[in-house]
């Protein structure tokens, strides 16, 4: 296996390291294992497909109580397949939202018809679990809940623990759209009452973009039989033609598999959700520290950052312009995302996928590089 991390320039297959909310690099390794044509019918395959299942219940140590099932597409395929399939047509939604990801989930509602109330707040707040508190005990209709883990909107990561505890004393049910953190934050089952969470395979488990996947309470699941509004997205449909005969119901993304098989073992060599989570806070704080000495300033404050994605506010400097700033980072070998904020002018800079130390400090010269191109030694904003 070639040791990635320790190129600066560009990652070995030339193309610049991404520092987005996704899709994101993967390791050589990863997509070399796409270099296979598999039948669907395959007996390696079938296995393969069966390990990746049952490491993904590993993941959150669900084991016994909880099975996973993977859809084709991005994550929100698999976001719009948990709404449809848990949240019956007589059923009503609480969404907590305080981001686009949260935003999506209502218009997901509104393609469903499904009834939802909406608790909003700032993309810069954290979701206020006694103003939950109140609306469960308020509103008796309300039968589900759902929270984004980390918004990517901003990088701001929401207090599931607790938000999971007022929704079980509420006896409602959680979902979870953890798209953004499963395998780099801790979600564990055993601790966390929820009755399904989704997340895909090109964010933090580091594979090819292609599939989402959802796992979820085999009750929770049995119960959910017949409540979804589309074929394509029927989880539970899903889940037992794979039990039934070991095959996905469509074309499989086959390559995709192949690289999730294989970014999971790597996942698991570099020690799981610890050791995945530990690389991406090394990288997030050295980035943050980085960014600060050149001047520029965190939208979040620290204890509100998840170590994912960091949004910075736009310098005012009226020599940094952010299309020039933009394309300095892409020659440089470094590719970063606009905001997508309303709350403020702003750009992200991700630390997650296949990005080591040495990228984070090679994306830092970038930045120190493009501005002095700009003629600006140090943002004074
Ligand atoms: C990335 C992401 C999604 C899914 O986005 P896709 O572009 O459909 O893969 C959903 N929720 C969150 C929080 C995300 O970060």
């Amino acid at each position: 296996m070639i040791d990635d991390s320790k190129n600066t320039v560009s990652s070995p297959s030339g193309d610049p390291w991404l520092l987005t909310p996704g899709p994101l690099t993967t390791s050589l390794s990863v997509k070399q294992a796409m270099l296979h044509d598999y039948g669907s019918r395959d007996a390696s395959f079938i296995d393969l497909n069966a390990r990746i299942l049952e490491r993904l219940v590993a993941i959150i140590h669900g084991e016994g109580s909880y099975v996973s099932v993977p859809l084709q597409g991005s994550g929100t395929f698999a976001v719009e397949a948990m709404i449809g399939n848990f949240v019956p047509a007589d059923g009503k939604l609480l969404i907590l939202i305080n981001g686009a990801y949260g935003q999506r989930i209502a218009k997901i509602c509104d393609y469903y018809r499904r009834s939802y109330r909406v608790q909003e707040s700032a993309e810069d707040v954290p979701v206020d679990c006694a103003q939950l508190d109140a609306t469960l005990g308020a509103d008796h209709d309300i039968s589900h809940v759902v929270v984004v883990h980390c918004e990517t909107t901003s990088g701001i990561l929401n207090p599931i623990a607790e938000v999971a505890q007022v929704a079980a004393r509420h006896a409602r049910s959680l979902l979870i759209d953890s798209m953004s953190a499963f395998g780099a934050l801790p979600l564990d089952a055993r601790e966390i009452e929820f009755d399904a969470v989704v997340a895909s395979s090109n964010k933090c488990l580091e594979g090819a973009p292609g599939m989402g996947f959802c796992v979820a309470r085999e009750s929770a699941l049995v119960a959910a039989e017949g409540n979804s509004p589309s074929l394509v997205l029927d989880l539970y449909d899903q889940w037992r033609a794979l039990q039934r005969n070991r095959q996905w119901r469509f074309t499989p993304p086959t390559h995709v598999l192949l690289a999730f098989d294989q970014a999971l073992n790597e996942f698991e060599a570099e020690g799981g959700v610890a050791g995945r989570g530990r690389r991406y806070r090394e990288n997030c704080d050295l980035l943050i520290d980085g960014m600060r000495a050149l001047g520029f300033k965190t939208l979040l404050p620290d204890e509100l950052q998840a170590p994912i994605i960091i949004t910075f506010h736009m310098p005012t400097n009226p020599l940094f312009d952010f299309a020039a700033f933009y394309d300095g980072l892409k020659e440089r070998g470094y590719v970063i995302y606009p905001g997508k904020l309303t709350v403020a002018d702003s750009f992200r800079m991700g630390c997650i996928g296949r990005l080591h130390r040495r990228q984070i400090q090679g994306a830092l010269d970038a930045v120190a590089g493009t501005l002095s191109q700009f003629g600006i030694e140090r943002i004074e904003s």
